[in-house]
């Protein structure tokens, strides 16, 4: 299996290069040149193994440079301590008929634990085959889950170096804690000043940069990438699609061979990306449906065709969607445009310099099928959590909400009664706050981050994981912020 770029199709790449790389050198992301196929005797067979089982044949189908031998010490080495799962990504059965995939069960507490506890042990094997001898130097803009989670990923990985920058007014408080106080010997935070898509288009700007290339060059480093635009953090999450499926085939919900629907909060594109992606391999899925909080622009973009990133940006209470630039639509386009790379780089040049683009007809009608999507703001989400907490028992986290509310529209407009999985991003007690002001109203006032996390445990009888409640009373570590035009300066402080 070879990767090509979305914008040079006449790049190819091993697998191992295109994670050690990253981002490819023209700027374009690179995808598989084919999607490998799983027919419904291997999915029913997947569904009798563990989930390190399961990951590891779908993995195998991806990294074909990987030994079996490897690919084996990467799924051990990221799933077997450190979920507080069994099942790593358990199904939660909300209403009949509704399963709720829970993938914040990994150290800190949100989804991108489960590509980011894997994401370093591929890419130390994807370097030693394909760049040995570099030390690797991991930048990360984050939205607030990222960055945490690709430190405690990255944390004392030989080899490597970590630097995390994320929006000074963008991350809750107690996602900012659990970046300012990360332990470890190659690690680094900073905050800019700024937005989301500041933080992403400065270390895309730094990755791309030839002169700091070089300069990296001459001290024995290359940079690599810990965001969604690496395969490597997106094909560990093809895999929790197709276990989905397996534990309902498993638990009666579904018989093989019945079509799901899937629901995921968006942001960046990548989790719905690897639902697509499980899709073409051939987990009967019916429609992908993409929840977006108020930046609601890939809600419009799905429903029109016309991507527009010029508009108002909000600060939400469901910060990691908070983004306006969605880098994995662009691999979706790639693979709906019959890899036409030309075509990408028109769309994507246009929307660098005005702001948007329109698709052709051809791929507007394959995404119209592909695709539904839906958004709820702050006053819906709360409604939603408030709503599945008193109806359903279930206390769900503000991007959760999003898409248990997206999807509640959904059948409400389509009466569409297939059998649905709801991808469940983060643990309620990372957004302590507004998941306390939706249960309880008026309650927060006045509380710190840690009274909440209290508030919320009582009002609700959850429990909040200990990596959360031992953050009480921690000194932050990092405390600087930069300008945006500064970040290039911070990398190299830090390399010294
Ligand atoms: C990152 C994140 C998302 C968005 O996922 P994308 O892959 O960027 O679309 C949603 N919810 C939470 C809690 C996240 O951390």
């Amino acid at each position: 299996m070879l990767y090509t770029s979305t914008r040079d199709k006449s790049i190819k790449v091993s697998s191992s290069e295109a994670i050690a790389h990253g981002i490819s050198a023209e700027g374009g992301l690179f995808v598989p040149e084919s999607i490998p196929q799983i027919t419904m005797d291997d999915i029913v067979r997947l569904s009798k193994l563990d989930y390190i089982g399961r990951a590891k044949e779908i993995l195998s189908l991806y990294l074909t440079d990987f030994t079996a031998e490897e690919i084996d010490a990467c799924v051990r080495g990221a799933y077997e301590e450190g979920f507080s799962s069994e099942k790593v990504a358990p199904l939660h059965t909300l209403t009949k008929g509704t399963e709720i995939l829970e993938l914040w069960k990994g150290p800190t507490c949100a989804f991108k634990d489960m590509a980011l506890q894997l994401l370093p042990h591929l890419l130390t094997v994807a370097s030693s085959k394909s760049t040995p001898d570099k030390e690797i130097v991991i930048l990360v803009a984050t939205s607030g889950d990222t960055g945490k989670a690709a430190l405690e990923g990255f944390k004392d990985v030989k080899n490597t170096r970590i630097l995390v920058f994320y929006p000074n007014d963008g991350v809750s408080p107690m996602q900012k804690l659990q970046m300012t106080t990360q332990e470890g010997s190659n690690v680094g935070v900073c905050a800019i000043e700024g937005n989301f898509d500041d933080a992403q288009s400065g270390v895309k700007k730094i990755f791309t940069d030839k002169a700091v290339a070089a300069k990296l060059e001459e001290k024995g480093m290359m940079f690599s990438s810990a965001n969604s635009i690496n395969w490597g953090r997106l094909v560990p999450q093809i895999v929790y699609y197709v276990s989905a499926y397996c534990d309902m085939l498993e638990k009666g919900a579904i018989n093989a061979g019945d079509e799901i629907n899937v629901v995921v909060p968006t942001g960046n594109f990548g989790n719905i990306l690897a639902a697509y992606y499980a899709k073409e391999m051939g987990v009967p899925v019916k429609k992908l449906i993409c929840a977006s909080n108020a930046n609601n622009v890939l809600t419009d973009f799905l429903k029109t065709g016309n991507y527009n990133r010029v508009r108002d940006f909000y600060t939400t209470i469901s910060p990691s969607m908070d983004i306006l630039i969605s880098s994995n639509l662009e691999r979706l386009l790639f693979l709906l445009s019959d890899m036409d790379d030309a075509l990408v780089r028109e769309w994507m040049g246009s929307l660098s310099k005005d702001g948007s683009y329109r698709v052709n007809d051809e791929v507007f009608a394959k995404l119209t099928t592909l695709f539904d999507a839906g958004c709820c703001d702050d006053e819906g989400t709360k409604a939603c959590i408030a709503k599945t907490f008193s109806e359903n028992a279930y206390l769900c986290d503000t991007h959760t909400a999003v898409a248990v509310s997206v999807y509640d529209d959904y059948k409400a407009v389509t009466g569409d009664e297939t059998p649905t999985v709801i991808a469940s991003t983060a643990n309620p007690f990372k957004f302590g706050k507004a998941v306390l002001d939706a249960v309880r109203p008026g309650m927060s006032d006045g509380m710190d981050e840690f009274d909440m996390v209290l508030g919320l445990k009582v009002e609700t009888g959850e429990d909040c994981p200990p990596q959360l409640a031992n953050l009480k009373g921690k000194t932050p570590r990092f405390t600087g912020c930069c300008k945006k035009e500064d970040m290039e300066q911070v990398v190299f402080d830090m390399l010294k």
